[in-house]
């Protein structure tokens, strides 16, 4: 299966550009992919093949009733996730981490990153500090 097998049934939204790699990102429906509907996840990167794979949260029957905002602002902060594991892979630093408990593969770090991001951003911003 070549690389455009593996991604024929993934709609790609987006690319960019990450500490000089190219990822494109792929909204992908639960049931169409086995690492999302199984482990319950929002989304991920595969680093091998410079994808971030993100669920399609309307394809969730816990999400019929949630606002579209609501859907979106879930969407974003799981997208700003795995651009942060992507950044930290392509910096060297998951190489140096040999256990998703050391602080380059964590969860919590990154879920914080993603998180307050915005935040910094526009301390940032209000600062005239960028
Ligand atoms: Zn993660």
């Amino acid at each position: 299966m070549n690389y455009e097998d593996i991604e024929r049934n993934k709609k790609m939204v987006d690319s960019v550009n990450i500490l000089g790699t190219e990822y494109k990102i792929y909204i992908k429906k639960m049931q169409d992919d086995t690492k999302l509907s199984e482990n319950g996840w929002g989304g991920y990167v595969k680093v091998n093949t410079k994808s971030i794979i993100i669920a399609d949260l309307d394809s969730l029957a816990e999400y019929l009733d949630v606002e579209k905002n609501e859907a979106k602002n879930v969407q974003k902060v799981t997208i700003r996730h795995e651009v942060i594991h992507a950044y930290l892979y392509e910096s060297g630093l998951w190489s140096n981490s040999s256990s998703p408990n050391h602080w380059a593969i964590d969860e919590e770090i990154t879920d914080w990153i993603a998180i307050q991001s915005p935040r910094f951003i526009r301390t940032f911003t209000e600062l005239e500090i960028l």
